[in-house]
Order: structure tokens, then sequence, then C-alpha cells
């Protein structure tokens, strides 16, 4: 058996993988065919439902990964003069935090970079500027194991938010966000298509300038077939959303979501060998990273869990240390089998 933890690109469901292997045809389908249409418009409409996404977003399926996503949502969304606000829960927010500043006023209101990230940052009524563009938001933090557990109210200003790696792990309250967006490459598919939901009305803030892809309102215009969309990750997206459908949906997921990564952290927490050191209230739901409390003995552990088949632990580059993600296609079963090996390598 082969379990795979990677961070993304992820495991995909294998009965998806099954159903997409006996019918490899879409590759040559049109963009434009009805056929292709019909799975476009069949992925938006399971996406509105699983999501339960109000009437008044759109759901885009749009190329260029959450990178391009870091550039085009200021781009689209600051009003200018007003500049933004931004929430520094690490490596991913900072990425983006470069690209707003190449469109306007990045303000860095709340930062947990002096402990490491090892925590989320403190939000209080005072931290956000009520004239602000928006506020931008990591909603999981792929690399630190930190994750919102529930994400801060903004009143008026509509926040944007990467949810790339906890997409579809759990139900998302729509209230205050306006927009989000994921690259399909964790929970929801194949790198190659990134989701967008955005409030319509702010796609209108853009100026007709800019370069006619990087707008919204022609994606939302065009039905994400303004050029040609990269029809195979839409396909496996849409598979995907049937198995998240048939796996009690969101509600499903997020119940076994919580129970994997509940029983990995209890295991961390009552070794010696092993241990996390992220604030519990914090902790990540996707990616549970650890380390070894002898750290010479990561690689070794890499190596023969690699060999048991439990591949993708290996902690991020920038970080070290180890990483299990526990997305939806993981199974309890892989985290067993897991806890399994790590009991065994500790004893030995
Ligand atoms: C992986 C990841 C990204 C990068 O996505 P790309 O599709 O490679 O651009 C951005 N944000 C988060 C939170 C991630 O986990």
């Amino acid at each position: 058996m082969r379990y795979n933890f990677s961070a993304g690109p992820a495991a995909v469901p294998s009965p998806v993988i099954e159903k997409v292997s006996k019918d490899l045809s879409i590759f040559e389908l049109s963009h434009r065919s009805n056929r292709f249409e019909q799975i476009l418009n069949d992925a938006k409409q399971r996406m509105r439902t699983l999501l339960q996404i109000p009437r008044d977003f759109e759901v885009l399926f749009l190329p260029g990964g959450a990178s391009l996503q870091f550039y085009m949502a200021p781009l689209n969304l600051m009003i200018p003069g007003r500049g933004a606000d931004l929430i520094d829960s690490g490596h991913w927010s900072n990425k983006a935090r470069y690209e707003i500043e190449k469109v306007g006023d990045c303000r860095v209101v709340a930062s947990s970079e002096a402990v490491e990230f090892k925590e989320l940052p403190e939000i209080t009524e005072s931290t956000f500027n009520p004239d602000a563009s928006f506020i931008y938001l990591t909603s999981n933090n792929t690399i630190y194991g930190t994750q919102w557990k529930k994400y801060p109210e903004s009143n008026t200003v509509p926040l944007v938010v990467d949810m790339t790696s906890d997409i579809l792990s759990r139900t998302i309250d729509f209230s205050n966000i306006g927009l989000a967006f994921a690259s399909a490459q964790k929970n929801l598919g194949i790198a190659g298509v990134t989701l967008v939901i955005i409030r319509k009305d702010l796609a209108e803030r853009c100026s007709h300038d800019v370069a006619t892809m990087l707008q919204y309102r022609t994606h939302i215009a065009k039905n994400s077939l303004y050029n040609t969309a990269p029809t195979f990750s839409i396909y496996l997206t849409s598979l995907v959303l049937e198995w998240v459908e048939s796996q009690g949906g969101i509600e499903g997921l997020e119940k076994v979501n919580r129970e994997k990564s509940q029983k990995l952290y209890d295991y961390i927490d009552q070794s010696h060998f092993y241990h996390n050191r992220v604030k519990s209230k914090d902790r990540s739901v996707m990616n549970v990273i650890f380390r070894l409390t002898d750290t010479h003995l990561e690689e070794q552990f890499v190596k023969e869990a690699n060999a048991k088949g439990l591949i993708g632990l290996k902690g991020h580059r920038t970080a070290g240390g180890l990483r299990a993600s526990l997305y939806n296609a993981v199974s309890m079963d892989a985290v067993d089998a897991l806890i399994e090996f790590m009991s065994t390598f500790s004893g030995r």
C-alpha cells in the first residue's frame, strides 16, 4: 500500500483516478464544445451547492495558480490611495504581500513572525483600517501548520482569502469574504486550474485599462471561457466534487478531517520522540508539522517511511522538519499506517 502525505501536488481520491483513467478523451475535447461546457457548469454548480456560495458571488476557474491571484486580486480590488491590510502568518502571506505592494500600499496590521509563525497573530477591533481596500488573509498556513478556525470579522472591508490548502475541508462563512481563491493541486484535483470565488460587485472596481486576461470581469462575462481553459484540470475537479458529495459533502469530510488530525496530534503530544510546537488552538487540520527530538534522525525517518510506501513527509524546504498533509483524499487508514510507522521508528 502507498500513502501520499505530500503538501502538493497532493493525493487525489483513488475512485477519481480510476474513473479518469478509463476515459482520457477529454484531452481532445474543445473548450467550446457542449460537452465541455456541461462539465464546467456542472463543476460550478456542485461547488456552489457544496460550499453554499451566496448568489451574489461568481465561481471562476482560472489558470496561473494561487501565485497569480497574489497579484490579480490587488490589481482588481485595490482602491487608489486606500491601500490594503494584510495579516502576516508566514511564507504564503509574504509572497502575496510582495505582489500587493506592486499595486498599492500594503500595511502589515498583524504578524506572528516574532514567534516564528508557531501561532496566528492576535486580532483586535482596532487591527484593521476601516477604509482599507481589502484585508488579506491566508486561511491555512501549509508550511507552518496553522489555520484560522474562524476568520477575523472586518465589518465593511472585504476579506481576500487564500484557501489553497484548506478549501473543501470545512464549511465557509462568506459573510465577510469578498474574494476567495485556491489552486487545485491540494484539495481540488490537479495543478493547472485555480478556483476563484468573487463577490460580483468587486470585479467592477478594476480599471478597463488592465490587461483583459487579468480582469475578473472578463472571466465573469465569459463563464471562465474567455480563452482556452485548462479543460482536463477542470474535468478532474468536477470528479473530485462528485467524490466529495459521496463522502457526505463538506460536513462529512470536516468531521473525518478533524478526527484524522486529532489522532495524529494526540499521538505526537504523548510522545517524547516527536513534537509539535504550534499553539494548540491554531493547529491546522490539513498540515500537521512535526519534528523529531533528535533532529539528526529526520532524514532517516523520511527514507524509511518512503521505503514503507509513506511518501511526501519531508517538511517544506524553508521550514525543515517533517509534515504530514492530511487533505480530503488522505484516509484514516493512511493516518493509522503513519502512526504505526512512527511508533515502530521511535522504538527501534
Ligand atoms: C501551495 C500554496 C500556494 C501556491 O500555489 P501555486 O498554485 O503554486 O501558485 C499558495 N498559497 C498556499 C496557502 C499554498 O498552500
